[in-house]
Formats: structure tokens, sequence, C-alpha cells
């Protein structure tokens, strides 16, 4: 039994320091990206009115998530490798990190991809390194699909903690076991997991 750990809203913080940035070229003229950024605030002044991004606009589980608006996130954040290298500790993450460490969990990101760059993968792999450390790094996996890892190789669940209803939905359609950590304490996240290797885990 495997147990995998998703970063966004998980341990790093990806919403808030992207929203700064697309809020950043939205009010600069001059920006390179500056059609990208008026096209995708024309969208949501026509939409939902308001002129600034919030989460829910780059949110996967929100209605108001828009292509022009994701367009802008892709080109403004896909190639800024010291973006992805720099993300803060999402609130509680190093909290939660702290608590489950002792298990060694996988971690196991999808990045974003941008005109074939690797600059999300590579720059989350340095975070990983730097933050969590070089085994951790080195066992990392970038996926889109996260059910493939949805049964461990002897035939037993493995445990998948993630903020996205997407992923567990169907990490748990594949056979496997999952803590959806959203609103969730990372206490609580710790007891759910010792409850789940208590009832499946082999030790
Ligand atoms: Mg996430």
């Amino acid at each position: 039994m495997q147990i995998f750990l998703d970063m966004d809203e998980c341990i790093t913080w990806f919403v808030r320091p992207a929203l700064e940035k697309m809020n950043a070229a939205m009010d600069e003229p001059e920006h390179e990206l500056s059609w990208y950024a008026a096209a995708a605030k024309e969208d949501i002044d026509s939409r939902f009115g308001g002129d600034e991004f919030v989460r829910g606009h780059i949110d996967k589980y929100d209605f108001r998530l828009s292509k022009p608006v994701v367009e802008l996130m892709r080109r403004l954040l896909g190639n800024d490798l010291e973006f992805w290298a720099d993300m803060p500790w999402y609130p509680g993450g190093l909290e939660l990190w702290n608590l489950i460490k002792e298990h060694k969990p996988t971690i196991l990101s999808y990045p974003i991809k941008q005109h074939n760059s690797f600059c999300s993968e590579v720059g989350k792999d340095m975070w990983i390194r730097e933050n969590l450390g070089r085994e951790f790094a080195e066992s990392a996996i970038f996926t889109d699909d996260k059910s493939q890892f949805a049964i461990d190789e002897d035939g037993s669940p493995n445990i998948l903690i993630d903020d996205y209803r997407g992923n567990i939905d169907k990490f748990k359609r594949a056979g496997g076991l999952t803590i959806y950590y959203r609103d969730m304490s990372p206490e609580d996240c710790l007891k759910q997991l010792k409850e789940l290797l208590s009832e499946y885990g082999t030790d």
C-alpha cells in the first residue's frame, strides 16, 4: 500500500500567487500578454461583473472557470520556472507535511503544460527538492491521470490525499482509497489516514 499526496492547495499554495500575477498582468497595459489579459478581463466583466480575478475564475470546481482566464493563466505561468519553484506553502501545508511525512507519501501532481514547456514540472521538482528533500523529489510522479495508481503492485488499494474532487472520484472508481483534503484540518487528515491504514494496511 502506498500513500499519494497532491501538491497544490495541499502543501503548495498555487492559487494566491497565481491570482496576484494574473491581476498584475491585467493592470499593466504594457504587459507582453496584455491581449490575453484584456480578453480574460472582458470575459469576467461581461459574465459576472467585478474587475479582478478571484479563486473561482481559475478553480477547477467552480462554474465561473472560463476559457479566456485559463488561457491567460497558462501563458503567464506555464513558462515561468521560478513561479513553480518558489510557490509558498499552503496554509497548514507544512503542518500537514510534518504530520504525514513519516508515512513516506509519494508526491503525485498534475503540472500545467504550455507549448511543450516543462517549466511547471521542473519547477515543482525544484520545490520538492528544496522543501521536502531529495528522496521525495526522486519518488515524485507528475501525471494527468492519478487513478492509474489506485491499486498497488501487490493488488492492495493505495491512498490518495487530494483537494480536487475529480481526482478523488476517479481514484475511488479505480479501486483506491481517498482522503478529500478540502476544508479539512491537517490533524483530521492524519486521523483519516491512520484509520485507513489500520483498516486496510498491512502494518
Ligand atoms: Mg490540488
